[in-house]
């Protein structure tokens, strides 16, 4: 069936043929892409392509935003959704505002006895309900290996989480997953972290501490780590992982671990 939207998909990536050179210099700042297929990472370009079209990135000065930036950007950005139908995953925004640096928010917080504390708080992203994704440069740069941390896959998540309304660590599942396994995996890991340090603020977690801070940020981080160290996430917290599987539709362990037998040396495992 002829389809205006393939159609148009088509004359966009017609018209913005990306140089091979461009791509070999962004593909080398993205290990957490090795393993991946010739096919997969095709598509992965072209949904780049499609994204960069179809979004406005607004740099703030400071932000040296070229085609090797916006290509390492988006490429991040579309990881996720990689093997994802071809939906309008982030259609609920229109704007990637880049920050030269982490950035002050002003916070607004209204306690379980009624009192609004206001504060700030020193960022290096947010992602604003129906508005848009805001990223320090920083972050961006320092995202794209093997751990623990990505800015990019980060604040999407929680753009992925507002899609059925306000960021509350449930994204919608897809027919074949159930709220409740979700809710249980979810759950039963955020209390592990919250009672880990609760016991001691400053314990080792298995993973980022900053996912105890409210479901949504755990749905965020346990995101990052799926696609960036999805052996500790999977170590940790099992159940999290395989419903991050279901919902992403990837398997970024099993790549990692493909990565590894046939690279003994590939990414130490000793991370610091
Ligand atoms: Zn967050």
């Amino acid at each position: 069936m002829w389809s205006l939207r393939r159609w148009r998909h088509r004359r966009i990536l017609a018209r913005h043929p990306i140089d091979p050179q461009l791509w070999a210099g962004v593909r080398a700042q993205l290990p957490i892409l090795d393993g991946l297929g010739a096919d997969e990472e095709q598509r992965l370009l072209q949904r780049a392509v499609l994204f960069l079209h179809s979004k406005t990135l607004t740099a703030l000065p400071g932000v040296p935003l070229d085609a090797a930036a916006r290509l390492l950007l988006a490429v991040q950005a579309q990881l996720p959704l990689l093997h994802l139908a071809d939906l309008n995953w982030y259609g609920g925004f229109h704007e990637i505002i880049l920050y030269p640096d982490d950035f002050v928010s002003p916070q607004r917080h209204r306690d379980a006895s009624g009192v609004e504390h206001e504060y700030d708080d020193e960022r290096s992203g947010e992602a604003w309900q129906r508005g848009p994704v805001i990223l320090a440069w920083p972050g961006v740069q320092s995202s794209g290996g093997w751990e623990g941390y990505n800015l990019v896959i980060h604040e999407l998540a929680h753009k992925l989480d507002m899609l059925n309304g306000d960021a509350n660590g449930l994204p919608p599942l897809h027919r074949d997953m159930r709220i409740s396994d979700w809710a249980a995996a979810m759950q039963g890991a955020y209390d592990d972290l919250n009672a880990r340090l609760d016991r001691d603020e400053h314990a080792e977690t298995p993973i980022d501490p900053y996912a105890a801070e409210n479901p949504a940020e755990f749905f965020a981080v346990a995101s990052e780590y799926f696609f960036t160290a999805p052996d500790l996430l999977a170590e940790a917290y099992p159940s999290v992982y395989a419903q991050l599987r279901a919902f992403y539709r990837q398997d970024p362990l099993a790549r990692l671990l493909r990565l590894q037998s046939e690279h003994p040396d590939y990414r130490p495992v000793d991370q610091d």
